[in-house]
This record gives structure tokens, sequence and C-alpha cells, in this order.
């Protein structure tokens, strides 16, 4: 279990962990692109406005068109992304100014314009933006609402890639109306989700445009700076201060980028076939959290029993360096390859902390590796963490916060709750801004996959689950891709089962429990007061 700092950190990268050497070229290392799922544009208002302006851009294809985007039409957040372009990488480099605490950065992001541009659109929030580059050359810009407007001084022509630099400077301690930044005492740390990461950077945030990563990350010699994925060059710059880079080999959400400054210890050690285990410690706590880092391991190679291989190059944790139990809306956070975490929460024993663990960990293959086409499809995240996390705990026997010892019986108390939970914050996939991270949406999920499971037999349901992450792996899904590779694996038409379990208003009956009863609807109440597990702004059952 070695453990270092700095520059030693260099030798992390001379050997290259593949997770699927026998499909090393199932998706190429050179195309920094998969195929990524379209959202549907109608629904709402915004998502008409794209429509039309994609017709509109249909009838005059040789005139560039100005976006007349307002964001992607998302069913949960309309507002968020941009329409014309796809973003296929980002340069990111952050350099911490630690006499001011703030923060300044450049992006560089590669996209692909899906029809001429006379100017694009980025998300962008808090950014105090001072220069805009289009392929090198001085860019106009302007913001409104949580939009930057670039205009460069020709059009982009479609399908010509162009590289838009945006220099800018950003206070982690701002008060914004959301933010996806995590200040700490000499530092931060990041948790974008759901549509926050463009307050860290400017970008297309959503998590359908995933997009290559390299991440640079400038701090005062005495502080670490870290990211996603492996680290490639550690640079000195000879005036106290070093540059470290890291690069993620496959691709990424923007709610799932990672950067964090602080004093750090990282600890490295071996997980499963040689994985690497990389975790980042507040140094002064690195003693008092060990003894849950070291749990990774064998949390791992159960995981990977049933989900297959850890999908990505090396995994750990961050607890971040703050004791502010506000600090970020959630318990843990699953930046990809670099887990977010509350630092006390990782301080209490293993029953405690075990199944939740897993339910992070599970996210890399559902939500990482697999993410969600749209915001309503969160329940492929969140349900299969919860359904993995509570069959990790009851398999060891922890009683869970209500005293329940076997899945069966947690599952029987969700579903005595199913109409209530339908009636006061909508099925399973039909969330809304203000309830998408409510218990439906974590063993709400976790219900509709004993469902299923149920129906089909524990082996199918294994196969089902292994094929879509296969099908899906480092793109993007939707609720329908599941019910359709469900279909196909299972050998039946699974489209009304699960559409009833996943949209419908009444809870369908239990498969195999004919005498499973549903709660009658009562009055609603505060998620606070409704008692399921964890603080009322995290809805997870694994807590
Ligand atoms: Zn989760």
């Amino acid at each position: 279990m070695p453990s270092c700092r700095g520059n030693s950190l260099r030798a992390v990268s001379a050997v290259r962990y593949d997770p699927y050497p026998e499909h090393h070229h199932a998706i190429c290392p050179e195309d920094p692109k998969i195929p990524r799922t379209v959202i549907p544009l109608t629904r709402t208002r915004a998502g008409l406005a794209v429509a039309l302006a994609f017709s509109s851009a249909l009838l005059s294809a040789s005139t560039p068109e100005a976006t007349a985007s307002d964001g992607l039409g998302d069913p949960v957040f309309p507002s968020l992304g941009n329409s014309g372009y796809d973003a296929l990488a980002y340069d990111l480099a952050f350099t911490y100014r630690p006499d001011s605490r703030t923060v300044y950065a450049t992006t560089v992001i590669t996209a692909r314009p899906s029809r001429a541009l006379a100017s694009l659109e980025l998300d962008a929030l808090g950014l105090d933006v001072h220069t805009v580059r289009v392929n090198g050359r001085p860019a106009a810009f302007t913001t409104h609402d949580e939009k930057l407007t670039v205009t460069p001084d020709r059009p982009l022509r479609r399908g010509i890639t162009a590289q838009v630099t945006v220099a800018y400077t950003a206070d982690p301690r701002a008060r914004l109306p959301h933010t996806g930044w995590v200040p700490t005492s000499n530092g931060f740390a990041v948790a974008g989700q759901p549509g926050s990461a463009h307050t860290v950077f400017p970008c297309n945030d959503h998590p359908s445009d995933k997009a290559r990563f390299t991440i640079s990350v400038t701090a005062p010699d005495g502080l670490l700076g870290v990211a996603n994925g492996e680290l490639t060059a550690t640079e000195p710059l000879g005036d106290g201060r070093t540059t470290r880079r890291y690069e993620s080999r496959e691709p990424m959400a923007t709610e799932l980028v990672q950067v964090s400054v602080g004093d750090y210890t990282v600890r490295e050690r071996p997980g499963p076939h040689g994985l690497p285990l990389r975790d980042v410690v507040p140094t002064a706590r690195a003693a008092d959290l060990e003894p849950a880092l070291a749990l990774t391991a064998d949390q791992l190679a159960w995981a990977e029993q049933h989900l297959g291989r850890f999908p990505f190059e090396a995994y750990g944790i961050l607890p971040a360096d703050t004791d502010d139990p506000d600090a970020f809306g959630f318990t843990g956070l699953e930046t990809q390859t670099l887990t977010l975490y509350k630092p006390n929460f990782l301080r209490q024993p293993e029953p405690a902390i075990g199944s939740h663990m897993m339910h992070e960990l599970v996210h890399s293959w559902f939500g990482d590796s697999v993410s969600p086409a749209t915001w309503a499809d969160l329940w492929l995240n969140e349900g299969h963490a919860d359904f993995y996390g509570l069959m990790y705990r009851y398999e060891r026997g922890w009683p869970d916060a209500f005293g329940y010892t076997t899945l069966v019986d947690r599952m029987r108390y969700v579903y005595g709750l199913g109409d209530q939970w339908r009636h006061t914050v909508g099925p399973v996939a039909a969330p809304t801004a203000a309830n998408l991270f409510d218990s439906q949406r974590y063993t709400g999920g976790a219900l509709v996959l004993f469902a299923l499971r149920e129906r089909v037999g524990a082996g199918t349901f294994d196969a089902i689950e292994r094929t879509f992450l296969r099908q899906h792996r480092y793109g993007n899904a939707t609720t329908a891709d599941y019910i359709r590779t469900a279909s196909e694996v299972s050998g039946q038409d699974l489209t009304g089962f699960l559409s009833d379990w996943l949209y419908g208003l009444r809870t369908p009956p239990m498969p195999g429990h004919p005498d499973w009863t549903v709660g009658p609807l009562t009055p609603p109440v505060p998620p606070a007061a409704r008692g399921l597990g964890g603080p009322p702004d995290h809805g997870s059952g694994t807590l």
C-alpha cells in the first residue's frame, strides 16, 4: 500500500491498465466521439424552438444560421445544453490562487458543428470571462441567462471541427443560484451533478454530449491538484507551483468532471486483476479515513461478479476537505474514476458505509460508463446503484435504516408506498426538477428492477444487465433502450410490463408476490418527514 505525494505520482502512468484488452479497438481511441442519443426535441417550448431552428436550417442550408438554442429540451431541465454542435473534447486548465482563493482557468472546446453556425452557445454561469477565441482568432461574446454566446469573425461550417477557447476567472465561494464548486479551506472540489458543471467551466452541459477530457491543475507546492483519469504529466513551474495533467481515456459527461486542489495525500493500492486504485485524501484526515478506503478492493471484486469488468482505467475516493454538511447536496457523488465524499460519512464502521460505498461504485457502470440520455432517465443510475448497494448490504447481514435484513422485506416495504410515491413525486421514469433526487428514483427504481428479476428469473436478469452495459458502454442510454434490451434478452416483449412499472400512476402487481399490497394515498408530507433514509435532498436507500 504505497502512498506518495507530489512528483512520485509520475509512476502512476508507467504501465497503463486496460479494462477490456480483448475489446481494445471496439471504441477507437482516436475517435473522440461515440454515437450519441439524440434527445427528443418535442414536448417543450424550448425543444420546439430547437426543432424549428433545425427545419429553418434545412431550408437555407447554405446560409449561416444563428443558434436559436435555449437548451436541448431535456424533459427535466429544458434549458441545459445547446444544439448545433457536438462537443468532442475539452482541454481544461485551472490555476488556483491561494491569496484570493479564486481560480484562473481556460477551457478549450473542440466542437463539430452539425450545421453552419454564425454563433454558438455554451452553458456558463458565474464565470468572469476575459477573452474568447475561435480557431485562434478573437471572437465576440455575450452572456444571457446561463448561456455564453460566442460569435466568431467568420461563420463555422457544418462538419468542420472548430476550437473555442474561453479564458475566465471563477470564485468557488461565489453565491450563485446553483453551483458546482465545493469550496474548502485551502482549495476546492467539484460536484456538478446534475446541471452545475457550467459554473466551473463553460460547456455543453448535458449528459448526452459526452466528450474526451484533459485537465491540467496548477497549485502552489504544498497543495496538490487532482482531476479525473490518469496523471500523465507533472511539471514544476520553478516559481513554487506545479502543474499536473490528467487524461480521461474514455468519454465523460460534463456532470462527472472532478477537479480539486487541497493539502492531499495520494494513496495507491492494487485492485482486482491489476486495476490501479488511487485515493486522494486530505492529509490531516488520512489515518482516520484509511479503514474506509481499504474497503474498495473487495467491493470492486463483488461488483465485477455482477456487472463485469470495471470499465475505467482507475478508481478512487476523494473525501472533500470540509466538514460543512451543506458543502454539496449528496453524501457521495460518482465523479468519474474519483468519487467525491463527505469525509465524516466515511469515518463510520463498515456496516454503516459499505452499502452506500457500493452504491457509488456501481455508478461507474450505471451513470458513468452508461450515462442517462436525459435527466428523466436518472432511475437507470440510481435504481441500479441502490439495487446492488442494498443487495451487498443484506448479503453481509447489515440491517438497513429500517431494520430490514433482506431485499425482499425492504422491497415489500417500498412496494407498499408505491401509489403514494407515484402520486406525490411521479412515476419512476417521469421526474421533475423539484423531485429528481427523490427516493422514487432510488429505491423506487430498485423496485422496478426487483419486479423485472421476479418476472424473468435471476439468470435472465443478470444477462439483461450485462447486455445493456455492453451495448451502451461509454455512451448514453434511454429508458426505452433498457426496455428494448430486457425484451431482446428475455425473449419476451416486456414493453407493457416495464412501461407500467416505470410510467404508470398505479403500482402494478408484483410478480411472484400476489400477497403484497399497496397502501392508500394520504396527503403529501415533506420529504424530510417521509422517513426513507438519508437527508431529504438525497433519496438513496443505501444510507
Ligand atoms: Zn447515486
